[in-house]
Formats: structure tokens, C-alpha cells, sequence
């Protein structure tokens, strides 16, 4: 499988929060012929590792989850209402297709809505937020038929499929995290023939969307002294970013390279160095607070890890529409690559 197969893979795979599995199965498949190890872990956390016994370690995290739906009531008529399973945008819920994720298979599903004709202008301005109005038809007759094919507490996602864009551009539900997940593997693929001082991990994490939890469980076990988060960041060069004075990201100009207390300095300026070394552009993300992701509990990991975080530019985050930029994914994995083989056993991560 070439890596664009395995990218459209992972982004074609369901993987809902607290139900990764499948994916999971994806990267210990694919990541078999390239790792010393692969673990997984009691949560559900996959580990793939080079050269996994050297002391020093190197811990590369991309979160395996996506937000979905799941599944809490069924009516008399057949009709699945359903809860959020992390940040799902309500807004853009209605005449969405999704996929039910069954004990017995996918089942095609599509969340319908009250004809405007029909709706009050009350109900036009309110139902767009609120997910007790939002219902799964799947086409069942009655609750009976429904409960043949859905159990409660089954996931929904978005209907899984890949759409390119012009210039590099790739759309699809679950870039986020899945574009962070790639980078992370492929980055330990590209360090699987190089001699490297060190070891190196690419963790993927589950349930960050629910408060960063595998990435704090896995942490925690490898114990690492560097601790990457590979996560989708926000873009601004679309409309809807009207604030002119904010850090501009654009697709395909780099992924971008945090700064501030959720960044090791060390770690900052050697992604930095990487970057130049391989002619790959980045974007500066400085951050004056903890980041939303991995690096946050990574950091804080036991006596403290040196963290990071590596942003992958990504528009319309966590609707069925996201977009990214291949040449980012690109340009990621050689930064990381960079990096990781210019760690030296005199390298000092400890902010002097
Ligand atoms: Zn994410």
C-alpha cells in the first residue's frame, strides 16, 4: 500500500471516540513491516516502536479518534436520536449522510429535518444547535425493525469518503485527527532504515477528543523525554477569519510549529533547525495558553516531558467538510524525520 492509499484508508475507516478499534487494526497492519514492536495498550492505544530499547525515547502522538454520534433512543416509529461523542458541530447536521456503526456491520443512515416550508422562523434561527432535535432515519418501519439492525450506544459517524480538491487540497470527514496519525507513522517509516540514537514511538492515541485521555494514558507507559502532538490546527485563509490581526495559516505553506509554555525550547528551535535542513516551509503558532491537544497532558506526563506540537493547517475543523493540504503532510513528516535523526546523544532538552 503507498502512502496515499494508506491516508485514504485511515480516512475511510471508522474510528469514533472510545470505539477505534478498527482503525487501530488499520496501523498495526500497515506498521508491522516497518516496527521493532507494536503494543496495545488496556485503553486502546496502539504503540509502534523503533529501536525500543534505547534509554533515551521519542514519543510521537497523533489521535486516532474522530468526533462521531452515538446512538441513545429509538422511537416507536424507528427514528435514532443521539448524543455528541466530543465537539460535533450541530449546525452542519442536517442532510448530512452518516453511517451507523453496528455489532453486524455499516448501515446507512441520514439525519433528516422539518421541511422550511414548514418551519416557524423561531424554529429556522434554533433547531441549528441543538442535538435533541436531531434524528438518524435509517429507513426502518418501526422501532422493532430499527432494533434488529441498532443497539443503543452504537457510534454514528459522517458517511466516510475522500474528496480531492484542486492544488493539493483533500477534503474529508476526520482529517482530524487522521492527517496527524498518518504523519506520525510515516515519520516512523522514514526513520525505519536510518541508525537513530534514539527510540521512537508514534503513538496512536485514542479518545482525545473526550480530554486528551490516551495520550495521557500512553505517557504515562512509554515515559518518554520528548513528547510530539501531530494535530490539525485551525486555518485563517478562508472567509470567516475576520480577524486581521491574528497569526495568519494557510494551506500548504507548512504545518506550523507551536511556541510558549506548551513548547519545549529546545524541542522548538531543533523542529525549526529540521525545517530549514530539508527546504520545508512552517508556520510560527504561538500560543500563550496549554494547547487543546496531546501536547497538554504530554507535557505534564509524570517529572515533565519536553513537549511540542507540529499543526497540520486545516479549514471547516470538525464538520464533515474539513480541509487539508497534502503538501503540509508532506513537509510534516520530513520536519519530524529531520528531527528525530539529528538527536544526538549530547542533545540536552532541558530549557538552560
Ligand atoms: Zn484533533
Amino acid at each position: 500500500m503507498n502512502s496515499k492509499d494508506f491516508l485514504h484508508k485511515l480516512l475511510q475507516t471508522p474510528s469514533p471516540t472510545g470505539a477505534e478499534q478498527p482503525i487501530q487494526r488499520i496501523i498495526r497492519d500497515r506498521m508491522k513491516q516497518y516496527a521493532d514492536s507494536i503494543e496495545t495498550d488496556l485503553h486502546g492505544n496502539v504503540i509502534v516502536a523503533l529501536n525500543p530499547k534505547a534509554e533515551r525515547k521519542i514519543m510521537l502522538a497523533g489521535h486516532c479518534d474522530q468526533i462521531a454520534l452515538m446512538v441513545r433512543h429509538i422511537t416507536s416509529d424507528g427514528f435514532l436520536y443521539v448524543s455528541a461523542l466530543g465537539g460535533i458541530d450541530v449546525g452542519v447536521l442536517h442532510g448530512a449522510r452518516v453511517t451507523v456503526h453496528t455489532e453486524k456491520g455499516p448501515i446507512a443512515g441520514l439525519i433528516g429535518r422539518k421541511p422550511i416550508h414548514a418551519q416557524t422562523s423561531d424554529e429556522r434561527d434554533k433547531t441549528k444547535n441543538d442535538i435533541d432535535k436531531v434524528w438518524i432515519d435509517i429507513g426502518a418501519k418501526n422501532k422493532k425493525e430499527a432494533e434488529k439492525m441498532v443497539q443503543i450506544g452504537d457510534a454514528a459517524t459522517f458517511e466516510l469518503s475522500v474528496l480531492e480538491l484542486g492544488n493539493n487540497l483533500i477534503s474529508a470527514p476526520g482529517l482530524d485527527d487522521k492527517v496527524g496519525l498518518f504523519v506520525a507513522m510515516e515519520t516512523l517509516r522514514m526513520c525505519s532504515n536510518k541508525k537513530l540514537s534514539v527510540g521512537l514511538y508514534a503513538v496512536s492515541t485514542v479518545q482525545e477528543e473526550v480530554g486528551l485521555r490516551g495520550a495521557t494514558t500512553s505517557a504515562y507507559s512509554i515515559n518518554p523525554e520528548v513528547g510530539i502532538a501531530i494535530d490539525v490546527t485551525h486555518a485563517s485563509d478562508n472567509p470567516g477569519n475576520e480577524n486581521s490581526k491574528a497569526t495568519p495559516c494557510k494551506l500548504g505553506d507548512g504545518p506550523t510549529i507551536t511556541s510558549g509554555p506548551n513548547t519545549n525550547p529546545v524541542v522548538e528551535r531543533m523542529l525549526k533547525d529540521a525545517a530549514k535542513k530539508t527546504r520545508s516551509p512552517f508556520q510560527p503558532a504561538p500560543s500563550t495558553r496549554p494547547l487543546g491537544n496531546d501536547a497538554n497532558t504530554i507535557q505534564i506526563a509524570r517529572g515533565g516531558v519536553a513537549a511540542a506540537s507540529i499543526g497540520i493547517p486545516n479549514r471547516y475543523m470538525h464538520t464533515q467538510v474539513e480541509v487539508c493540504s497534502y503538501k503540509d503532510l508532506e513537509y510534516a513528516v520530513k520536519i519530524l524525520s529531520q528531527f528525530v535523526s539529528s538527536i544526538t546523544p549530547k542533545t540536552d532538552f532541558r530549557p538552560m
